[in-house]
């Protein structure tokens, strides 16, 4: 559907909900908004999301803490509105509401040097942190006058706010705003000390058991009880954290539900487009390649690999992290180096036992394996775009945006298929020639391994190559449908 379509249909929706002569009001309230602070996939969402439900006819806006890092980067463009202060508990909180213009979309920051002046994720202290910033949401609400018909709470961090909003916020001008929680990642919840929160967040003692787990209090249980809608970032996702696998000990709560459902994130296109992407030395669409392999030479230079544009060329972006498969690729990769003409270079950081294995894995392998250790969006950009496959061989992957992007740039995926990996990257039939990437199941090196050659086979096989490329790069996860996807979820709730 054209974007104008989309719009009358929202406009048709709210109607029917007793929305009209006003846009519907949303408010994301989260941890992360990039490109102010990310450190993950979340930012991207909540940095996305908002511009394409305002170009739908929605009215939303974001909130989120005012970190360091936002302090250094964009301190010279915030404009300080007002302050105030609440009671945690027995302790009396300043809260600093802070505005800033990000393409059209309005960011309230929060300010607390003692929460915020720091660390996105302060060790030892992040329920804490959390804690604040949900009430300080809440009470931001009413002095900026901005009564939101759905709250957008995401993962753990505003995992108590629709606790909050509805045993305490009841009978005040937000008694009727609905909440929405996004599940991004299941396996963060916010487990803090019980009475730490109880006192903090003053929950009356009838209360309790909406939030307590293995005698801590957990945010994102909270929120997966007391949301009015609970959604996750893909459909297979959804499916599997309702499940003991997956679950992470909530699958309980979620199957009682029995509504949770599954929004495959879009892709920001004025970001990710090899055909515009001016962070990349030459660009190239579906159409004209050429660019494409100027874009590997660059990259093999860059990284040290040896420049030979005829080897196949496997990249990784990533936090280095157990949910993202690294075992597997410590299991195979060697192998792979040594048997198979390839070469493979990986951009990540995180657990130190990853980053020294893949230290020793550049030195056995000269030219032939890069591990750039750090976190770099430029050559990020650059190696979604020089590579010739993308490997994601996740434990478990609510969505990954890594594989959207590496498809749109016309480098194929190579995933495990779990959650939004097996919804987004359709395997290769060799056969048909159907396909978008290369895929495998089992938790296993030897079946990375498998999936690699496969997809090194094909890498020969010029036409089919071709014809991959081509169907991957049409794949089209477009935020507007995406936008479109919530905005029918946040009006079904009303
Ligand atoms: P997750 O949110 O679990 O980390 P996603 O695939 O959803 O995984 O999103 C990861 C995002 O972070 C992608 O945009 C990816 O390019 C980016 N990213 C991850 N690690 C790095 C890094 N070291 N340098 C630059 N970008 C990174």
């Amino acid at each position: 559907m054209q974007i104008k379509q989309l719009r009358d249909s929202i406009a048709a929706l709210a109607a029917e909900k007793g929305v009209s002569g006003r846009p519907p009001r949303i408010l994301l309230a989260a941890a992360e908004c990039a490109p102010l602070a990310k450190t993950g996939g979340l930012a991207d969402v909540v940095g996305t999301l908002p511009k394409y439900l305002n170009k739908l006819g929605f009215d939303a806006r974001v909130m989120v803490p005012y970190h360091r890092v936002i302090k250094d980067k964009y301190g010279d463009r915030v404009e300080y509105l007002f302050s105030f202060y609440i009671s945690m508990g027995w302790r009396t909180r300043f809260v600093g509401v802070n505005k800033l213009d990000l393409d059209g979309v309005t960011v309230w920051l929060i300010e607390n040097e003692e929460y915020f002046g720091g660390p996105i994720y302060m060790p030892d202290r992040e329920g804490e942190q959390y804690a604040y910033f949900t009430r300080a949401v809440l009470e931001s609400l009413f002095r900026l006058d901005f009564i939101p018909d759905v709250i957008h709470c995401n993962d753990w961090h505003t995992g108590m706010l629709p606790l909050l909003l509805k045993t305490q916020y009841i009978d005040s001008p937000l008694g009727q705003t609905k909440t929405l929680l996004t599940i991004h990642n299941i396996a963060y919840q916010g487990l803090c000390k019980f009475d730490f929160v109880q006192d903090y967040l003053s929950i009356p003692d009838g209360c309790l058991g909406l939030m307590e787990r293995y005698g801590m209090a957990c945010f994102l249980k909270a929120g997966c009880v007391m949301a009015d809608r609970v959604n996750t970032v893909s459909p297979s996702y959804a499916r599997e954290i309702c499940t003991w696998e997956y679950g992470e000990g909530l699958d309980g709560v979620l199957s009682l539900r029995g509504d949770v459902c599954g929004i495959v994130n879009g892709i920001d296109k004025t970001v990710w487009r090899p055909g515009t992407d001016k962070r990349i030395p030459a660009n190239f669409t579906a159409s004209k390649m050429n660019g494409k392999a100027k874009c590997k030479a660059m990259l093999m230079e860059e990284t040290g690999l040896e420049v030979d544009l005829d080897r196949p060329l496997i990249g990784m972006v990533t936090r280095l992290v157990e949910q993202k498969g690294l075992e597997l690729v410590m299991a195979a990769m060697d192998e792979l180096l040594w048997n198979n003409d390839c070469a493979f270079v990986l951009l990540g950081n995180g657990n130190r036992k990853y980053e020294d294995w893949l230290r020793g894995l550049e030195s056995r392998h000269p030219g032939r394996a890069c591990a750039w250790i750090g976190y770099d969006d430029d050559l990020s950009h650059h190696i979604y775009a020089g590579c010739d496959f993308f490997l994601m061989p996740s434990r478990f992957e609510p969505c990954g945006i890594s594989q959207l992007i590496a498809m749109a740039y016309g480098t194929l995926p190579i995933v495990r298929e779990t959650g939004g990996l097996r919804d987004t990257v359709q395997p290769y039939n060799q056969y048909t020639g159907e396909g978008t990437g290369f895929t495998f199941s089992r938790m296993d090196g030897y079946d990375l391994a498998d999936a690699v050659r496969r997809a090194l086979a094909a890498y020969w096989d010029k036409p089919a190559m071709a014809r991959l490329i081509k169907q991957a790069m049409a794949v089209d996860y477009s935020c507007d449908a995406w936008g479109y996807e919530y905005g029918q979820l946040y009006l079904s709730m009303l």
